[in-house]
């Protein structure tokens, strides 16, 4: 069936800012939906299960993959995560906007089945600002700091790979500049 909604792949370092990007787009845009990944990392403080991710214990997780219940998934940190696929082609197939917000190896694997869902690769304005900010959202421990902010070089090098890359000096402009790649995305004749 062809989508009808826009699929919206959001990636990009841990501190970039998705998160907070993502918020404004959900609160600007009423009929954008955001999946909630599942997970086997334990839930930080505040976070709620069905929110911000459906959490569960690996013998799950690893059943839902067998069953080919994910779109994706990916280990990520030592943690897998992965995206629930009948969510997503259910709200598509409604019109609705989609928007994940997961990793790289996640996103390709997505592009791979959906070639239309547009990848968008948000970057802080700098090393300092990213380590800066890790710090100062006080969410992870220093070691657990250094290892996201390894991985982050690497990943900033598979940005290429993406079909937009956003700079995430300020929170309004970044998200008015994936508003205006969405907006472009939904004229291509596909979507009429
Ligand atoms: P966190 O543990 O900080 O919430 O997320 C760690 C990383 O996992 C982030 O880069 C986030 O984008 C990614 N992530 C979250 N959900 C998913 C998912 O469903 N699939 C994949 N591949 N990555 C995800």
């Amino acid at each position: 069936m062809e989508n009808k909604g826009l699929l919206l792949v959001l990636s990009g370092p841990s501190g970039a800012g998705k998160g907070t990007v993502c918020r404004a787009l959900l609160q600007n845009n009423p009929s954008m939906v955001l999946s909630v990944s599942a997970t086997t990392r334990p839930p930080r403080e505040g976070e709620e299960d069905g929110v911000h991710y459906y959490f569960l214990e690996k013998e799950t997780f690893k059943k839902m993959i067998e069953e080919g219940q994910f779109l994706e998934w990916a280990e990520v940190y030592g943690n897998y995560y992965g995206t629930p696929r009948r969510f997503v082609q259910e709200a598509l197939g409604r019109g609705e906007d989609v928007i994940l917000e997961i990793d790289i190896q996640g996103a390709l694997q997505v592009k791979e089945k959906i070639p239309e869902a547009v990848l968008v690769f948000l970057i802080p304005p700098s090393r300092s600002e990213l380590s800066l900010r890790l710090v100062s959202r006080g969410l992870d421990l220093p070691e657990e700091i250094e290892k996201r902010l390894n991985c982050s070089a690497d990943e900033i090098k598979l940005a290429e790979r993406y079909d937009y890359i956003v700079v995430n000096d300020d929170i309004g402009r970044a998200a008015g500049k994936v508003e205006a790649i969405i907006m472009a995305e939904k004229s291509r004749p596909r979507y009429f």
